[in-house]
């Protein structure tokens, strides 16, 4: 109660903090006597908690948790936190914020289903693999009127909306992570909250049913996520004056295309496939000439038709409820599921060898047929498309024919290029369905879910990618925490400039510059008509060698130096994947077509195709489709995300995976280590660490630790006694800075007064 009544008196830093010399000189020293427990790295790499017995000189005597005493080197052992903070529900709480402990509270959370901890301004959330009693109505109306204050999506959203109705800002919610580690629940929990707080209107129904039909199209079984989202996600969810949700938009990012004619052992295509064949109706399945998934061979390949769990035929009807929901009629709707059983049956469409040159033809069998009705075209075009080019040499067309690859290609580049066209045709009827109403505010909140940083044994062009937009999303994360780091020191009268902060520009730089960054020279190599794979990393090698961040590696490889640890691209099929080439003919083709969408889609490819140029240039006159390459037309659209990022105020969620099995109750530090450092956690650690994390008021520091104080202090104001406490324990000046309101401590600090107070 007397709190409020001190008058706090403005500090003079310079004198409070002017260097004294100190009794004890060395810290570590005065840390090794009187601390308490420890961290000791096992062999295996585990952090486990130690008890100090007796140190001296330079070596300690442990006793592990096991009741084994050991005599280690005083240096190996890690400082752990005083009891009073495990399982603190900020990880900035900490007093020692190094690794083992981040890790070990994390888990102590983890075991008792607190799977959300705060990083400072970000949000951890730990996947828990199982349903955990963290959700529903109950903890949405209690998170509404803040009876619950503990980390959690809920908090995060609520503040997103208090916020953007408070400062009148948009909000964001950027969400990150490894495949698996929750990203996609997280989204939707968030927006769930969004539809509790801001619904009434109905709109929040069709928002939350996109869900459904995003993931069906969308998402796949992988070996790291039985529901992997194979594309990036920003939905900006927009609201009326009075706080109400008012409609909604949604963009994609880079839709893996190639699992539609591909996938791995082990893994399926779109769930989509499945459903449908598991699904539909018989009158659908005999318009459709549909066959079981066991019959389609781009289905059939990976070997894995069902998942555990999954009713396919269940989540048909889901998909369909939602389809009406965002009012795709039913019309529209058997149009797009013929458009799927197109895809499925060209991967069934084979070729014989007609000549002793190896040229093919499509055979004429169901597969053909049922294509060509499918899609409503000629079976005769299709045939001489799927078998032959047409190319201008000079003033003359000439016929050239395709060998068993190269028309093996061809229909692969089809039905890819159909489903992505499709993917894009749907996203753009939701959004017509979401899209706001006259009367809209323009406030918004948008929840930003793609993939996170990718680093496998062998990285491709898909990485490549993903990773150029995670150098650029953890830019966007470092000076949006740095920012507001120096806000909270500005206020309270702190020196900042004592807070170091390094940021990725160079890696970015790498990406970007022209004419000698990895884009431009990617796009580059893609348009000669000579260029290959081994010539681009050639090339990579000889302009970028000198940049810092960049390392040639041998034949076809190289190396970036990404913030969140070195990267090694094999750059086989780079360029292909960047020109994503269809050839003219087929879409001539779609564009002959008798049916709506393929007609639609083909007018689409040719208008993207009318944007600047990136593709071969054809010796002979080009006949290809040309068009924007993929890097390039990525990086507009992270150009643009970021943009739209920039002009919100973000909130950060980091999702963290805690094992590889995709099961409840098993926590591997090392995976989570390696996570928390390539998401930017431990960055956010760093950044904290090499300023002054700890924060303590001076009342409540005066209070906690006055009754230590040897000799009577003449004022008893907080400060007064504070500084008595900081120089009673000769904490030296370097350590700490005083604040108007606050002491500002470097780590460990506290640590060590709470150790004292702890003995005394
Ligand atoms: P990807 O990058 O592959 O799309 P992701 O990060 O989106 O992965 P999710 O699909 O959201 O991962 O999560 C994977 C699985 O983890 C979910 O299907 C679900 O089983 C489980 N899971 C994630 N979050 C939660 C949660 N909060 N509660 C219960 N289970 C969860
Ligand atoms: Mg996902």
């Amino acid at each position: 109660a007397d709190e409020d009544s001190v008058s706090v008196s403005l500090p003079l830093p310079s004198i409070l903090t002017s260097s004294r010399e100190s009794r004890w000189n060395d810290t570590n020293a005065y840390g090794s006597k009187k601390k308490l427990q420890s961290w000791l790295q096992l062999p295996n790499g585990d952090w486990e908690l130690v008890k100090i017995i007796t140190t001296s000189a330079d070596e300690s005597v442990i006793s592990l948790p096991n009741g084994k005493v050991l005599k280690v080197k005083e240096d190996i052992l890690v400082p752990a936190n005083p009891d009073i903070l495990d399982g603190v529900d900020d990880l900035m709480q900490l007093s020692y914020l190094n690794e083992p402990s981040v890790l070990f509270n994390l888990q102590y959370r983890y075991n008792h289903n607190m799977i959300y901890t705060k990083a400072g301004p970000v949000l951890v959330a730990v996947n828990p693999f199982k349903k955990v009693p963290l959700y529903g109505n109950d903890y949405i109306e209690a998170y509404k009127c803040k009876a619950i204050e503990s980390p959690h999506v809920y908090a995060i959203t609520d503040t997103a909306i208090r916020e953007m109705i408070r400062d009148e800002v948009n909000q964001s919610i950027v969400i990150s992570g490894e495949s698996g580690a929750g990203k996609t629940e997280t989204a939707k929990i968030a927006m769930q909250y969004l539809a509790a707080l801001g619904g009434g209107s109905g709109i929040e129904n069709e928002i939350l049913k996109t869900n459904p039909i995003l993931e069906a199209f969308g998402n796949g079984k992988t070996l790291r996520n039985d529901n992997s989202s194979r594309f990036g996600k920003l939905i900006e969810i927009h609201f009326s004056e009075a706080g109400k949700i008012s409609g909604a938009n949604i963009q994609t990012f880079l839709l893996e295309k190639s699992r539609v004619v591909q996938c791995n052992e082990g893994e399926r295509s779109y769930h989509i496939f499945y459903q449908l064949c598991a699904g539909a109706p018989s009158s659908l399945r005999e318009k459709l000439n549909l066959l079981s998934v066991e019959d389609y061979k781009y289905l059939r390949q990976s070997n894995c038709f069902s998942i555990t769990g999954v009713d396919d035929a269940e989540e048909f009807q889901i998909v369909k409820e939602a389809l009406d929901v965002v009012h795709i009629s039913k019309g529209d709707q058997e149009n797009v599921f013929a458009m799927l059983a197109a895809v499925l049956w060209l991967g069934n469409i084979s070729f014989t060898v007609v000549d002793n040159e190896n040229h093919v033809q499509a055979v004429e069998d169901e597969g053909l047929f049922t294509v060509a009705k499918l899609i409503g075209c000629e079976v005769e075009d299709l045939k001489l498309t799927l078998s032959t080019r047409k190319m201008k040499v000079g003033n003359d067309n000439i016929v050239q024919k395709l060998t068993l690859s190269q028309a093996i290609d061809a229909r692969d580049a089809l039905a890819k290029s159909i489903y992505a066209c499709l993917f894009d045709w749907l996203v753009e009827q939701i959004n017509k369905s979401l899209a706001v109403g006259k009367r809209r505010t323009g406030r918004s909140i948008s929840i930003l879910d793609i993939y996170g940083f990718e680093s496998f044994n062998r990285n491709s062009f898909e990485q490549f990618c993903i990773n150029y937009a995670n150098e650029r999303l953890q830019q966007h994360f470092n000076r949006h925490l740095f920012k507001l780091e120096q806000e909270e020191y500005i206020q309270d009268g702190i020196d900042w400039a004592k807070v170091e902060f390094e940021d990725n520009q160079d890696c970015l730089n790498l990406f970007e510059k022209k004419p000698l960054g990895l884009l431009s020279l990617i796009d580059e190599e893609s348009t000669f008509p000579n260029g290959t794979d081994l010539t681009f990393a050639n090339k990579l090698k000889q302009h970028l060698n000198s940049n810092s961040c960049f390392k040639g590696e041998r034949e076809k490889a190289f190396t970036v130096r990404h913030y969140a640890g070195e990267v090694t691209y094999d750059t086989t099929g780079f360029l292909e994947k960047n020109r994503d080439l269809l050839h003219l003919d087929s879409i001539q083709l779609l564009s002959s077509s008798k049916c709506h969408l393929p007609k639609l889609f083909a007018s689409h490819m040719l208008t993207q195709s009318e944007k600047p140029v990136v593709g071969p240039l054809h010796k002979s006159g080009g006949a290809d489709s040309q068009k924007l390459s993929v890097a390039t037309k990525f990086k507009g659209q992270l150009f643009q995300l970021m943009q739209r990022l920039e002009s919100t105020s973000p909130h950060f969620i980091r999702c963290i995976k805690p094992n590889n099995l995709q099961s409840p109750g098993s926590y591997e530090q090392s995976l989570v280590l390696q996570q928390l450092r390539c998401c930017g956690v431990l960055e956010v650690v760093r950044i904290s660490r090499s300023g002054f994390p700890t924060r303590v008021s001076h009342q409540k520091f005066a209070r906690r630790y006055g009754f230590l104080l040897l000799e009577n202090v003449a004022s008893q104001d907080p400060l007064s006694v504070s500084v008595a406490i900081l120089h009673q324990f000769n904490i030296l000046p370097e350590m700490y800075q005083v604040g108007y309101t606050k002491l500002f401590f470097r780590t460990g600090q506290i640590g060590m007064l709470e150790d004292t107070r702890n003995r005394t």
